[in-house]
């Protein structure tokens, strides 16, 4: 196995050097009257500044509570989480709230997560208001400038969240993000609760900011096309596990755990052509409850080229020459890992 390397002792630096976020062995279990469910278990990764990370998998696979760990949502159960260099792990409220600045979540929903009693200029002033980085005289003016950066007008400011667009909304969301100019933002799902007309462009803006700002940010989606326009590399979780990593061109076209064959051959591509031509990996039965995992490799049950060993054995998540990291015994064995053999197509998805 590859060594886990230890993040440092708490400490403050602006090195560039240092990754806006450092997550090694990450652990969140719940306990609840059936069990314990390990909603994360084990998972590190690595986020550089100004780079984007596509976090993806099933609904289920534990992708959401790795973000909310990361902003201390979820108390993590064991591993350690480091921003710029401090570890955040452990740290009270009181402690973190000057931090709040550095990360910023933007939820799926900003529905729900935009306060309908105050004004979107009352939401967006808020972290400007808490965190003292502007006068209050200066306040309407800063509001309406990240207004426009989001692509609302100033007169948005005077209006209710529930007076607004599903889409407009989300600019809200990432107004707010903006106004603490943070060096992570984590997006969970930011598009998916969207009308499809309109995601695109809150995708677009996304980018934009995400390349004019240069903050670092952990995207979190199931939408492979998404992912494929804005992440630089993209782990992949099956049950609370990374199962590879690697980046985003490598992944799409080689993708070489089954479990992101899999995906990737379900996703749609704009040319009927390819689509048409492409084989497409059935997996077999639902995503096992995190309840009762499956033993040894936990995606034994539905892997379509599982030998004897997974049903019992563990496999390690291995480095790869270009960066690459996989979990799957035949990176050992020498024999391709591939899942794409037409005994295993079928006109179904995943
Ligand atoms: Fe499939 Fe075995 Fe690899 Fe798991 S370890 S992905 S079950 S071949």
């Amino acid at each position: 196995m590859s060594a886990v390397r230890e993040i440092p002792t708490p400490r403050e630096t602006s090195d560039d050097a240092v990754p806006v976020l450092e997550v090694r062995d990450l652990e969140r279990y719940f306990t609840t009257s059936g069990g314990v469910v390990r909603a994360v278990d084990g998972v590190s990764l690595t986020i550089g500044r100004g780079e984007v990370l596509g976090l993806v998998g099933e609904s289920g696979s534990g992708k959401s509570t790795v973000g909310r760990c990361v902003v201390r949502l979820d108390e993590p159960t064991g591993g350690r989480i480091a921003l710029k260099g401090t570890d955040i792990t452990h740290l009270s409220r009181r402690a973190l709230r000057p931090l709040r600045t550095d990360m910023h979540l933007v939820f799926q929903d900003p529905s729900s997560s935009l306060d309908p009693r105050m004004t979107t200029g009352q939401i967006v002033a808020e972290p400007l208001r808490l965190h003292r980085l502007v006068p209050k005289s200066g306040l309407r003016a800063r509001v309406e400038e990240l207004l426009g950066q989001v692509g609302l007008r100033p007169e948005h400011a005077d209006r209710h969240p529930h007076e607004l667009s599903g889409g407009q909304r989300q600019r809200i969301s990432l107004a707010r993000a903006l106004s603490v100019a943070p060096d992570l933002l984590i997006a969970d799902e930011p598009t998916s609760a969207l009308d499809v007309s309109v995601q695109a462009s809150v995708l677009n803006l996304l980018a934009d900011l995400q390349r004019d700002r240069g903050f670092g940010c952990l995207f979190i989606t199931h939408d492979l096309a998404a992912v494929e326009f804005l992440a630089d590399r993209i782990a992949v979780m099956y049950l609370g596990r990374i199962v590879e990593e690697a980046p985003t061109a490598q992944l799409f076209a080689a993708p070489l755990h089954p479990y992101t064959q899999a995906l990737l051959s379900a996703a749609p591509v704009p040319d009927p052509t390819t689509q048409r031509a492409r084989e497409r990996i059935v997996l077999h039965g639902d995503l096992p409850s995190p309840l009762s995992p499956p033993p040894g490799c936990h995606f034994h049950t539905r892997c379509p080229v599982a030998v004897d060993r997974c049903r019992t054995d563990v496999p390690e998540l291995r480095e790869l020459p270009g960066g690459r990291r996989v979990s799957c015994h035949l990176v050992d064995s020498g024999r391709p890992l591939d899942g794409r053999s037409p005994a295993n197509s079928s006109p179904s998805g995943v």
